[in-house]
């Protein structure tokens, strides 16, 4: 279920409450864990951010704290392995240099080949242990921005909750996985989904 609360004014986003259960599973409530999205607008000197206080059971907060273990580890560690294989055959079909200045190019071609495979590869490996992940992690997780993308992207995601900000519309884009939750979010917020 999808929501998309307007944040007329940037510098005062409004304040959203949870049900006070887990927002992915809807056990009692254990521990908070938070979003915090950049509204871009500056206020008394601050950067404005919209807080999002989401509850959770210990079992998904923990697994939440655990989310690099299908997302940035299988990444790394596959992109490693075939850049480090990519690396030897790149350096030595690189033509070498003959100048003191050229003398590494090898090992640069090689550098550079291995990085990209790694990336290619890191980024399919990743794709492939998230959906692997789906039956423990739920289906959000596939959603989650890719490692190589995620330092551009603007969501933000939890277990059974995405959330992003819409700048040019002014629009907080809300998303539970639970039904149940949404209904019980919408009803505390005053809300209707889209
Ligand atoms: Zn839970």
């Amino acid at each position: 279920m999808i929501f998309q609360i307007p944040v007329p004014d940037l510098k005062k986003p409004p304040v959203l409450k949870f049900p006070e259960r887990c927002a992915n599973c809807g056990k009692p409530k254990e521990e908070t864990l938070g979003i915090s999205l950049h509204m871009g607008a500056q206020h008394r000197n601050r950067t404005v951010t919209l807080d999002l206080k989401v509850p959770m059971c210990k079992a998904c907060a923990d697994r939440e704290r655990s989310i690099a273990k299908v997302t940035l580890i299988p990444f790394l560690i596959v992109g490693f392995i075939f850049g480090a294989i990519a690396f030897v055959p790149a350096t030595l079909i690189s033509p070498e240099g003959t100048t003191p200045q050229t003398m590494t190019f090898p090992l640069v071609f090689g550098g550079f080949v291995g990085l990209v495979v790694g990336i290619i590869t890191g980024t399919v490996g990743e794709m492939i242990v998230k959906t692997l992940a789906v039956p423990f992690y739920g289906k959000f997780v596939t959603r989650r921005p890719l490692t190589i993308l995620s330092f551009f992207s603007e969501t933000d995601d939890l277990l059974g909750v995405s959330a992003k900000f819409l700048r040019e519309k002014k629009l907080v884009q809300l998303e539970f996985e639970n039904e149940e939750i949404a209904r019980e979010f919408a009803k505390l917020n005053q809300l209707e989904p889209q």
